[in-house]
């Protein structure tokens, strides 16, 4: 009798981790130092506030987040100095970071050639501020995901990328959180609590919706397996008051948050990729539709969002 009971409870304590996180991801925040105001950007005391603010909710959750870095976001004048300082705030606070161009530049706008010395401006500050740190500025995530619209421009880029010693950060949980914040952010420039609340309440709700999606769409590449997953978010004043609750939502559903370089270690990531398409798009969608397979769509943010960042643009 005692010999079953230890035996449950020892089964039981056994049990428990393992069914609990059993799933995993990385997390990733995109156009740093912040979706904000490009006058907020210029005045180093209110882009320090901001940062500070964010990282002083994310630190406590040790998420093993990368972050991607805009340098050009931060005006010209104040870049050499204030940008360091961001940056350094990031890296004390746990984040990897990555580059996401100078200029967010849009490849379908302009040829390969200049969108990769937008890549070349994008790490100035970043590459050797890593360096000193004995870090290596490895990963690079595209603007928009926009992998190039010909054959030709992709594979230059691709190519470009790869010689200067850049891992692709692939997106798999990729979901519009952009669009709740910009709608985000005027409710908050109104002063309207009631508003913020709402799209806050939306998007935590929009965000289990898209995982109940992407779960068993990914399995589906993978013969049943769910792989490890990389989120796609943006470094915002919606994921400042709301991010918590997003991490919140992943743990309950099993997720262990990992690095981006063990997240990429998954096989998924080496599937074969031959789309050439100018949307920017999951590598989820990019991989079925390599493999031949018929992509579906992720959930829409709710009308009432798009058609408020529509007005707010
Ligand atoms: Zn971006």
């Amino acid at each position: 009798m005692l010999r079953i009971a230890a035996l449950v409870a020892s089964l039981t304590l056994l049990a428990v981790p393992a069914a609990a996180q059993t799933r995993s991801l990385a997390v990733t925040f995109d156009d740093l130092p912040y979706q904000a105001a490009d006058a907020a950007l210029c005045d180093p005391k209110a882009a320090m506030a901001l940062t500070n603010d964010f990282l002083r909710m994310l630190k406590p959750l040790k998420s093993n987040a990368t972050a991607f870095v805009n340098e050009g976001k931060v005006c010209e004048a104040q870049r050499p100095t204030l940008l360091p300082r961001i940056e350094a705030a990031w890296l004390d606070a746990g984040v990897d970071l990555g580059n996401h161009t100078f200029s967010h530049l849009n490849i379908h706008t302009t040829t390969a050639e200049a969108w990769l010395a937008d890549v070349d401006r994008g790490e100035i500050v970043t590459r050797p501020l890593l360096k000193a740190r004995g870090k290596t500025l490895r990963y690079f995530r595209h603007p928009f995901l926009f992998l190039g619209e010909t054959s030709e421009k992709k594979a230059a880029m691709a190519e470009g990328l790869q010689a200067r010693g850049y891992t692709v950060a692939p997106v798999t949980l990729d979901n519009n959180d952009w669009m709740f914040a910009a709608v985000y952010r005027q409710a908050e420039a109104a002063g309207d609590e009631a508003l913020k609340a709402r799209v806050g309440e939306a998007y935590v709700a929009h965000m289990a919706a898209v995982l109940d999606f992407f779960e068993p769409y990914s399995a589906e590449l993978t013969a049943g397996r769910e792989p490890a997953q990389v989120l796609l978010l943006h470094a915002s004043s919606l994921n400042r008051d709301w991010y918590p609750k997003i991490h919140a939502l992943y743990l309950a559903r099993g997720y262990r948050f990992v690095t981006l370089d063990e997240a990429l270690k998954d096989p998924i990531y080496s599937h074969a990729e031959t789309t050439v398409k100018k949307a920017g798009v999951s590598w989820l969608h990019r991989w079925t539709a390599s493999d031949g397979r018929k992509v579906r769509w992720e959930p829409e943010p709710p009308d009432w969002i798009v058609t408020a960042y529509k007005a707010a643009s």
